[in-house]
Order: C-alpha cells, then sequence, then structure tokens
C-alpha cells in the first residue's frame, strides 16, 4: 500500500480518558507526525446506553493539555466525526452487506437467547448465533421472504446480523503479533445493526476506517479478538483492509493484571491526564499533580516502545524524529509510578526559569507571603535541581520565606546533646554580631566552631540546616543562608536552641 499515512484515535465516550488511551492517541500521533501524515479523532458514540456526560470534552482537553494536536476530527470546524452525526451513512452501508448476502435480519427476542444461553451452558456448552445454527433461528435466512416482509413491516424489534462464512480460515495479520488464524465457525454472527437506527461498534468502526480512508489502526489490545470480524467485514465489502497494530497492555505496578484505576489510589499516582470530576468527587491528573506534559508523554511512550538503544529522555519533538512501529515492544509494559517522577524531574531541569517563577510567585501571592523580588532568581535555581513537580515549587522553598514552625521529633532527639546547646549558643553569638558588619564568611566559622568545640565540619552544618531549613535535606546550605535575612537566620537559631534545651 503506497500510501498518505491516516490515522485515528477513536474513543467511546464512556468516562474519562486514562492513561492507556493516552498512550494508544500518542503512538498514533507519533506515527502521523513522523510520516507527514494526518491524526484523526473520531468519537465512537454509539452506545448511548453507556454514554457520559462530559467525557467528550474530557478527551479534548486530556489531548489538548498534552500537545497532541489533532489534524481531523469533532470541534475543529469538522462534522461528521462523531459517529452519532453518521447515522444516514450506517443504514446505506448495512443495506449494501444484506443486499450482497453477507448479513441478514435476526428477529429472535432477548428472552429467547437468553434461554439458548442457559441451555447450552446446563450442557457445558456455549451458545453460538453462527454458521452451524443459524438456520434453527428466527432469521431471514430460515424464514420464507413473505414471512420477513411482513415482520419488517410491522413495528417489530430486529438486528442485522453479519453472515459469518462456514467452515473458512481467517488470516488476519496484525503488525506486531504477526499471523492470526481463526476458524469461523466458532465465531458468533455478530450484531452490526440494530432497528433503533444504530450501528453496533465493530460495523460503525470499519465503516468509518474504510470511510475516512485510515491506513494504520494502531489500538489497545483488548480489541485483538475482534480483528477476525473486522477482517470478514473488509472482505465482505471487498474493500482493502488497514494495517492492524494491536498494543500490549500496560500493567499493574505489582503483581499480575491491567493497570487500574484503584491501583492509581493504592500507590497515589494519577490514571488520567487532567483532572475528572464526578459529583463531589475529584480524581487529579497528571496535570494536576504536577506533571509536565512533555514528561508524561516521555513516560508514556517508553510504556511499550523504545528507540533501539538506551536513550531515554525524549522531548515531544525528539520522540516524533525517533518514533518507528518497529521499535514497539510485544509484551505488556509494567507502569512504574517512580519512573514518570524521574522523567518529571529531567523535564522540569529543562524548563525556563521564569515559568518556575511564575509558579512560585503566584503561590506566595494566593498566601499573602512577602517576598523580595529580587531574591527570586536566586531561589529558583537553587531549587530547581530538587524538583520532581511543578506543584513542589513552594514546599520546595517554602524556608526562604518562612520560618521553620517545628521540628520533627526524631531529628530533634538525633541532635540532643549539651554540646549541641553549646555549640549553638555560640553560633547565635557569631550570627548575632558579626566581624564584618552584615556579611558572615561562613566557612571559615564552621572551621573556627569546629576546632573551637572539638567536632566535625560535617556536624555544625547539620545542626545549621535543621535549624534554617527545618529539616536535614535542602539545597547549598552557605547559598541558602546568603539569601536568607540575618535576622531570620539568628531567630531560627534560637528557635532550635529552644527546642533542644527543652
Ligand atoms: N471505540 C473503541 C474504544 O473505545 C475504539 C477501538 C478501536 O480503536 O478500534 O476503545
Amino acid at each position: 500500500m503506497s500510501e498518505n499515512v491516516r490515522v485515528r484515535f477513536a474513543p467511546s465516550p464512556t468516562g474519562p480518558l486514562h492513561i492507556g488511551g493516552l498512550r494508544t492517541a500518542l503512538f498514533n500521533y507519533l506515527y502521523a507526525k513522523k510520516n507527514n501524515g494526518k491524526f484523526i479523532l473520531r468519537i465512537e458514540d454509539t452506545d448511548q446506553k453507556r454514554y457520559v456526560k462530559n467525557s467528550e470534552e474530557h478527551i479534548f482537553n486530556s489531548l489538548k493539555w498534552a500537545g497532541l494536536e489533532v489534524d481531523e476530527g469533532p470541534n475543529i470546524g469538522n462534522t461528521g466525526y462523531r459517529q452519532s452525526e453518521r447515522k444516514n451513512f450506517y443504514k446505506d452501508r448495512i443495506s449494501e452487506l444484506i443486499k450482497t448476502g453477507h448479513a441478514y435480519y435476526a428477529f429472535d427476542k432477548v428472552d429467547e437467547l437468553e434461554a439458548y444461553r442457559s441451555e447450552h451452558a446446563k450442557r457445558g456448552e456455549t451458545f453460538v448465533y453462527g454458521p452451524k445454527n443459524r438456520k434453527n433461528l428466527k432469521n431471514s435466512i430460515s424464514l420464507s421472504d413473505s414471512e420477513v416482509e411482513s415482520i419488517l413491516s410491522s413495528e417489530k424489534e430486529y438486528v442485522v446480523r453479519f453472515k459469518t462464512p462456514e467452515n473458512s480460515r481467517i488470516i488476519c495479520n496484525d503488525l506486531l503479533k504477526g499471523t492470526v488464524k481463526v476458524d469461523s465457525n466458532t465465531l458468533d454472527d455478530k450484531v452490526l445493526y440494530k432497528s433503533d437506527g444504530n450501528p453496533t461498534y465493530h460495523f460503525a468502526n470499519v465503516v468509518d476506517d474504510f470511510d475516512m480512508k485510515i491506513t494504520h489502526v494502531i489500538r489497545g489490545e483488548e480489541w485483538l479478538p475482534s480483528l477476525p470480524l473486522h477482517t470478514l467485514i473488509y472482505d465482505a465489502f471487498k474493500w482493502e483492509a488497514p494495517h492492524f497494530l494491536h498494543l500490549p497492555l500496560i500493567l499493574k505496578p505489582e503483581g499480575k493484571g491491567k493497570l487500574s484505576k484503584r491501583d492509581g489510589v493504592k500507590f497515589g499516582f494519577p490514571v488520567f491526564p487532567i483532572s475528572w470530576v464526578t459529583g463531589n468527587e475529584e480524581s487529579k491528573g497528571f496535570k494536576e499533580c504536577g506533571y509536565l506534559p512533555e514528561a508524561t508523554l516521555n513516560f508514556m511512550a517508553m510504556l511499550g516502545w523504545g528507540p533501539g538503544n538506551d536513550q531515554e529522555f525524549f522531548t515531544k519533538t525528539d520522540l516524533i524524529k525517533a518514533f518507528s512501529l518497529d521499535g514497539l515492544n510485544k509484551s505488556s509494559a509494567r507502569f512504574d509510578p517512580k519512573k514518570i517522577t524521574w522523567f518529571n524531574q529531567k523535564h522540569i531541569q529543562g524548563l525556563k526559569n521564569s515559568v518556575l517563577k511564575k509558579l512560585l510567585v503566584e503561590h506566595l501571592d494566593n498566601e499573602n507571603i512577602k517576598f523580595h523580588e529580587k531574591k527570586l532568581d536566586q531561589i529558583i535555581n537553587l531549587i530547581k535541581p530538587r524538583l520532581s513537580l511543578t506543584t513542589d515549587v513552594f514546599k520546595k522553598s517554602k524556608f526562604f520565606f518562612q520560618d521553620p514552625l517545628g521540628f520533627d521529633q526524631k531529628d530533634i532527639k538525633k541532635l540532643k546533646s549539651i554540646e549541641n546547646v553549646k555549640l549553638l549558643k555560640y553560633l547565635l553569638s557569631v550570627f548575632e554580631s558579626p566581624a564584618n558588619g552584615n556579611s558572615i564568611d561562613l566557612k571559615k566559622e564552621i572551621e573556627k566552631a569546629a576546632l573551637k568545640h572539638s567536632t566535625g565540619f560535617g556536624k555544625i552544618m547539620k545542626l545549621l540546616r535543621l535549624a534554617i531549613v527545618g529539616s536535614f535535606s535542602g539545597p547549598d546550605l552557605f547559598e541558602t543562608i546568603q539569601i536568607i535575612e540575618l535576622k531570620a537566620v539568628t531567630r531560627r537559631l534560637s528557635f532550635l536552641l529552644n527546642s533542644l534545651s527543652i
């Protein structure tokens, strides 16, 4: 097939877009962009019973946030990219299949089918409405033409089923999994169309892919069992089928099975690109939890794809350049929440400092915290390498603006000693009356204190860090102390002194 690549992401608006869906969209997007093709969004809303309000909006906004621009789709000036807008089209197509004998009307009632199913189950068999028994059921193959006419002209409900060929071997091709062979007698005559004028997923999906000139169907592995039927529908229409590629599952962080929303709750990571609200409950997305769109894409891409070398860090542009279907893995990928934080930290380093500064200023303004504009650049420089989430910009810089409110008792226990009390009193005196007016040569002073109190440099640093930052971790202490006012330093030393003296 020499072709202009056209791929589609075809979600059903039955709830929020989850990260598995985002990964499918991403691989379609990357393949389109890599090949100067088109990335199409099609909303598969034929199942009105499962339709969830706001779901479409969540899909659009998630793709937008992630930076997966859609070339054709609803909401960008095109119509006909929502299946609900294409009902007449499906009607014409199903008539065609009935005329050519590849589909037929079926009139069996739901409870009749239910009864067949349970009878079979009792015998340990599975009821298949297919080539072997369709003649014994109520349909346009078993009934006479006049019976069929009369049912169709009455108000009775009917469905249209696909007429699966008997005794044939269906050969399906998947770009990742290779050839899959299926015995047609094991297949159901699937319902393609309902009397309410709605096509089922299988029918609408196939005729839309053909009509939209889709060249590659890249979708989740859960659709692999539908491939034989889809292949048969293409054959029935005498259409050339697109290439198919079914993406392996994303597995839970631990144990067996597919990643689920519950894993997100259990391990504390988001499962949606952006927040999803139902009633009073909000599930925060990657966006709200402080992940950058590019880091999220980078992480998602590596969940099932690799460039063939050990490069892991990719911007969106780099991903497009490096992407190829050959790099997709055959086996499932395990979701590792620690890994996404690692990617995020790396991508944050590529952000302009002004972006982080803006986030910090917003927070300070909201909380009414006073600050020296001039010091912000220095602060951002110091904390940037330590940021894993953009939402942590204040958490990681808080001590520049506010004195510690208290200490962890475990930390206090570690430092509680008569020597440390003496040491702190000494340090306090140094900061209270600096030798050179307002500046202190901290390194020299610590060396002096270490000598005087027969202790190590590191021990003094630990004491100072707890007093200034409120914990044993934080950016370079010498630079930190330069930013914090001398008055605040002495106040914090006294506060720790009090806590150690009690
Ligand atoms: N509407 C299907 C879904 O929600 C799309 C399957 C496909 O891509 O063919 O996953």
